[in-house]
């Protein structure tokens, strides 16, 4: 182990076992590895748990500055008053496999010629596998006026997609008493395409409980041209904003905040100079996204211009690098980017990079599966579930395009526990089985 490696034991108990892995406090370490993981996210975490598991010890370097990892799908909930931040976080070190070594640094360009990524650290990580698991970021820079309205805790701006705010947006609820509430979808692709109007569901069913809804208009401001991308789902989520009288802009996209006249100026898709200007009280903004600048900085073509890692839609596998796979949020697939479809995409890349490693089996073709529960109110709930090119693909044996009680508590607590105690671990591959056995018949 090199020199300058500060190697940490961790040892508690979980489930009996001891845990034990080594994270770096030095600069400029030389580090090797068969497999690198870069991103310690949901995508990230629950493939270093499969290949620690398959690899020798130490074959696995996971690549991630974080020392908290969230469950990012509850944020909605919390940005809702139903559970609190700290619910949702917990250590990386308690999530991160023991049997692989945590870096706690960041990938600051990737060298996928020479097989080698440097980071911000001044660490330099030789691999021969990789797996890109960046995730995305908020760009609350391309909206000017943005980062200081969230910054400022009486502007009535927030955003659940972001630990730091998404309690803000339970406080501003609690603070509304009538007036305009607005709602924003930007222009950029975004994780989870469907909370940016579950929010604003409980926003109505919140100001309803607390009597301020008589007094308010709630408006829905989205870059896209229908409500949801899938048309099953878009038919009964139309239903619901009629009966919630929730006014809804298509192609309409925030452009500026403006926090001292608690403004916010609009441009609409097709004519960019066509603006308008809406008054809120209350604003919740989905921020632009895009991935880590990362995948651009390497200086050879691992991303598209957007940034996206570019990758096999089926495969993962990365369309100049074969020894390179992406999973998660920051590929260019065109699913929708949810935790969900990472548990499907997992074992396509398990599998995909078995076979690469030499493992023999053939190849695996990732079917767009994606996965979002539309909270509707604080017990109902749409579980949409859907393939490439929007083809509906439900595990129960109900229509799920109805508002339900079990979809909600399903979203609530079924989805965390999963999570936690199977996915991270690399023993969730998404719901099929339970499909194949409680809807056999199913095509
Ligand atoms: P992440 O989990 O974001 O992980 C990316 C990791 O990469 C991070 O830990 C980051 O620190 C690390 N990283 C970034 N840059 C670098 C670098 N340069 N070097 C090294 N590491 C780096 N999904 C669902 O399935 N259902 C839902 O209902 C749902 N609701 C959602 C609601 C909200 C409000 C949000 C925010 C998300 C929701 N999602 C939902 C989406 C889901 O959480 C994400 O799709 C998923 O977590 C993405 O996983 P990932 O591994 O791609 O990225």
């Amino acid at each position: 182990m090199n020199n300058f490696l500060f190697k940490l034991s961790f040892l508690s108990t979980n489930a009996g076992i001891f845990r034990h892995f080594s994270v770096s406090a030095a600069r400029n370490a030389n580090y090797s590895c068969k497999l690198l993981v870069v991103g310690g996210g949901s995508g990230g975490c629950t493939m270093a748990a499969k290949f620690a598991r398959r690899l020798k010890k130490d074959s696995v370097i996971v690549l991630e500055p974080s020392s908290d990892h969230y469950y990012q799908p509850l944020f909605t909930l919390v940005g809702a008053g139903v559970t609190s931040v700290a619910a949702t976080r917990r250590s990386a070190r308690s999530v991160l496999p023991s049997a692989a070594q945590w870096v706690q640094d960041s990938a600051e360009s990737i060298h996928p010629k020479e097989n080698v990524v440097k980071t911000t650290g001044g660490h330099t990580i030789n691999y021969e596998y990789l797996i890109v698991a960046v995730g995305l970021v908020n760009d609350y820079a391309k909206v000017p006026g943005l980062t200081e309205a969230l910054k400022d805790r009486n502007s009535g701006v927030s955003t659940i997609y972001s630990s730091d705010y998404c309690e803000k947006t339970w406080s501003d609820f609690k603070n509304f008493k009538g007036g305009e509430a607005v709602f924003t979808y930007p222009d950029t692709p975004i994780k989870c395409p469907g909370a940016p109007q579950k929010i604003a569901y409980m926003a109505d069913s919140y100001f309803t409980k607390t009597n301020v809804r008589s007094k308010s208009n709630i408006t829905y401001n989205t870059c896209l041209p229908v409500i949801f991308g899938v048309k099953k789902y878009a038919d009964a989520l139309m239903k619901v904003v009629e009966r919630k009288k929730i006014k809804v802009n298509y192609k309409t996209v925030l452009k500026e905040v403006r926090p001292d006249k608690k403004e916010a100026v609009f441009y609409n898709v097709d004519d960019r100079s066509k603006e308008s200007t809406q008054a809120y009280s209350l604003l919740h903004v989905t921020p632009p996204m895009r991935p880590p600048r990362v995948l651009l900085a390497g200086g050879a073509a691992l991303a598209d211009a957007a940034g996206f890692l570019t990758v096999d839609k089926f495969s993962l596998q990365h369309t100049t690098y074969p020894n390179i796979f992406g999973i998660g949020d920051c590929t260019d697939t065109p699913n929708s980017k949810t935790a969900a479809a990472i548990a499907k995409q997992a074992a396509v890349v398990e599998h995909n990079l078995q076979t690469a490693m030499g493992g023999g089996g053939g190849r695996r073709a990732y079917d767009g599966y994606g996965a979002c529960p539309l909270v509707t109110s604080y017990h109902t709930c749409v579980l949409a579930e859907f393939l490439y090119d929007g083809v509906p693909h439900e595990t129960f044996p109900i229509n799920q395009a109805r508002e339900s009680m079990m979809a909600y508590y399903m979203k609530r607590d079924l989805f965390p526990f999963i999570y936690w105690n199977f996915m991270l671990k690399g023993h969730y591959n998404g719901p099929e089985f339970i499909r194949k056995i409680i809807n056999p018949f199913a095509k």
